[in-house]
């Protein structure tokens, strides 16, 4: 089974919305490190190009993203850190996509954005974050951010001109 980048990233996006927590990768086999209610547990793909899991949670974790279905990983009643996260990034650009403006619902779940991207060192500071929709967020994937904002200029552009029209 060969896995893109995109995918990943996806998967970890779906992840932080189930609760879970990415944390840093510690060797060149892993793509995903996520820290759950049963501990923490990785994604690896070999030289082939092939994923592997580091226990069967990771493995359900993965099905249960395949299959779109939820899969709580934050056991504690406190609210996760990147819960906390996603409730300050919506008080403060409101309750829609960073890109593209789409209000966000449950058919259109947020998903954590990184403006400069851990892969180019950046960081889970609240200012390096945004909320995109899926669709925004595949399609910016690793790109940089200038190219974030020009995309964001022209997806709120196009809408505009639709409203117009409208
Ligand atoms: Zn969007």
């Amino acid at each position: 089974m060969s896995v893109s980048e995109a995918k990943i990233k996806r998967f970890i996006g779906w992840a932080e919305g189930q609760g879970g927590e990415s944390v840093p990768l510690t060797n060149e086999y892993e793509i995903a490190r996520i820290k759950h209610k049963g501990g923490t547990f990785v994604l690896y793909v070999n030289k082939k190009g092939g994923l592997s899991f580091s226990d069967s949670a990771a493995r359900r974790a993965w099905a249960a993203f395949l299959e779109g279905k939820a899969w709580p990983m934050n056991v504690r009643h406190k609210r996760s850190k990147t819960e906390a996260k996603v409730a300050r990034l919506r008080e403060r650009d409101g309750d829609a996509c960073f890109f593209c403006g789409d209000p966000f619902s449950l058919q259109n779940p947020p998903t954590l954005e990184h403006l400069l991207s851990i892969v180019h060192g950046g960081s889970n500071v609240i200012a390096n974050l945004a909320l995109a929709c899926e669709p925004c967020n595949q399609e910016v994937g690793s790109m940089d951010v200038a190219d974030k904002i020009k995309f964001r200029d022209q997806k709120r552009r196009s809408h505009d001109q639709l409203d117009r029209t409208a």
